[in-house]
C-alpha cells in the first residue's frame, strides 16, 4: 500500500474511533482524548506485529544432539487479544518436546509463542499453532503444547467468573500416545 492511501486509512480509522468513543457515550471536548484514537491504531499494530513475521522461522537454526530426554520450556508468559471482542486474553504457555537428534536455542521456543499469540487470535488456534511450527521445524518424535489463559472477555463481561482460566493442550507424536509421557509434562508444569 502506497503511504498516501495508508495514511487515508490511518484518518478513517481515527475517525470510527471517535464515533465508537461517542456511541459509548464519551462527551467531546476532553483534551487528553484527542490523541487516543491515534494510539489506539499504534497499540493495535503492536498488538497484531507476529502477522508480519513468520514465527517458524526461529525454529530453523538446529543444533545435533544425541540425547533424546524431553525438553521443557514453561511458564512462557504471552499477551494476545481475543478476535471476537478485541479483549486481551494472557497467560502461560508450557512447551515440551523429544527431539529427534535436533534441538533449537531454548529462547526461540518462546519468540514462536510471540509470534503467534501477537495477533487476533483464539486460544485453541494458538496452541495449535505453536505444536504445529515444532513438529514441522524440528520433526520431533513428540510434542506437546498447554496453555493457561485468562480472558477478560469472560472476566468482565456478563457473568462475572474473575478467576475462570481456559486451560488447552494440543501434541504430536509420542506425547499423545503414551499416558506416562502426558503425566510426567502435566507433572512438570504444575
Ligand atoms: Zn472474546
Amino acid at each position: 500500500m502506497e503511504l498516501e492511501q495508508k495514511l487515508t486509512k490511518v484518518y478513517e480509522i481515527e475517525h470510527s474511533l471517535q464515533t465508537l468513543m461517542t456511541l459509548c457515550g464519551q462527551q467531546d471536548g476532553i483534551p487528553d482524548l484527542n490523541e487516543t484514537p491515534f494510539r489506539v491504531i499504534k497499540a493495535f499494530l503492536e498488538y497484531t506485529v507476529g502477522y508480519r513475521e513468520n514465527p517458524t522461522e526461529h525454529l530453523e537454526k538446529t543444533f545435533d544432539i544425541s540425547q533424546n530426554d524431553p525438553i521443557i520450556v514453561k511458564d512462557i508468559e504471552f499477551y494476545s487479544m481475543c478476535e471476537h471482542h478485541f479483549a486481551p486474553f494472557f497467560g502461560v504457555a508450557h512447551v515440551s518436546y523429544i527431539p529427534d537428534k535436533k534441538v533449537t536455542g531454548l529462547s526461540k521456543i518462546a519468540r514462536v509463542v510471540e509470534g503467534y499469540a501477537r495477533r487476533f487470535q483464539v486460544q485453541e488456534r494458538l496452541t495449535n499453532q505453536i505444536a504445529d511450527a515444532v513438529q514441522s521445524v524440528l520433526k520431533p518424535k513428540g510434542v506437546i503444547v498447554a496453555i493457561e489463559a485468562k480472558h477478560l472477555c469472560v472476566s468482565s463481561r456478563g457473568v462475572k467468573k474473575e478467576e475462570a482460566k481456559t486451560f488447552t493442550v494440543v501434541s504430536h507424536g509420542v506425547y499423545s500416545d503414551n499416558p506416562q509421557l502426558r503425566s510426567e509434562f502435566m507433572m512438570a508444569i504444575k
